[in-house]
């Protein structure tokens, strides 16, 4: 699944390609990528209006539209870009937005689990967006010491940080040396300050990365030009120490750590 360094990847790269692009009409192909919202409603509502930003909260896209935004997810496989002829997109696309220039934006989602829809208001159940400046050491502090959560369910956890899955997580708390296991409100308020930094760092790491990922052709994964630390490499040696890294479930996912650097 995408998470934020992709995310933030295909925002950047509408953002340059397509930001001030005046929209001549949506098209919404897979009709249930706008439920609840009728999609006749939601065509209705770009048609004719400008993409005037780009913004993103977490793994949330939201496309500014004058007074109308709409809230794009990709979930799974879904993935934003443009194409220099709105007729030349893959029969598969959920959406395409035709724009005036004869270019589209294409929402391509092989699995069709993505989503975009009308938002009004602000995105519910969301905590701060971690690359954001009021992502401070000192509310991610307060927040993680009031929590009786695993240090990598509370990572994960949308409410308390936008945007981080399963991958950044991992690779947070393996760099920060905190075992994924521990109860985060029990860790000392200044390994916890160390947590922040490391996790906006290991993010904004990652965005440099997906932008490699995102500028090839074709399909991606998450991740793809990243070197994990620990993520998937269970029974390979420690990059620091040599042990071998260990895998748990938490939360019906895999967690991966370093039993003797992660405390
Ligand atoms: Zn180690």
């Amino acid at each position: 699944m995408p998470e934020l360094p992709e995310v933030e990847a295909v925002c950047g790269k509408l953002r340059a390609e397509a930001a001030g692009a005046p929209v001549r009409r949506l098209v919404i192909q897979r009709r249930r990528i706008t439920s609840p919202d009728d999609p006749a409603r939601v065509e209705a509502a770009a048609a004719g209006r400008t993409l005037d930003a780009i913004d993103r909260v977490g793994k949330n896209i939201l496309l500014r539209l004058g007074p109308v935004t709409l809230h794009a997810h990709l979930r799974m496989t879904g993935n934003l870009c443009v194409i220099p002829d709105h007729r030349l997109r893959p029969a598969a696309a959920s959406a395409w937005f035709e724009l005036a220039c004869g270019r589209g934006i294409v929402f391509e989602d092989p699995r069709g689990l993505g989503t975009l829809r009308l938002l009004d208001g602000p995105l519910p159940g969301l905590g701060p967006e971690p690359l954001d400046p009021g992502f401070t050491a000192e509310r991610f502090v307060a927040a993680a010491r009031a929590s009786r959560q695993p240090a990598k369910l509370f990572l994960m956890d949308q409410r308390k940080v936008a945007g981080i899955g399963n991958i950044y997580a991992a690779e947070a708390l393996f760099h920060a040396g905190i075992d994924p296991r521990r109860p985060i409100g029990r860790i000392a308020p200044r390994r916890l300050a160390a947590l922040h930094a490391v996790v906006v760092r290991v993010l904004n790491d990652a965005v440099q990365f997906a932008y490699i990922t995102y500028s090839r052709p074709g399909g991606f994964r998450e991740a793809d030009d990243y070197t994990p630390a620990v993520y998937g490499r269970e029974g390979e040696s420690c990059v620091a120490c040599g042990t071998p890294i260990r895998r748990v479930a938490q939360g019906g996912r895999s967690t991966y750590f370093c039993p003797k650097c992660q405390r």
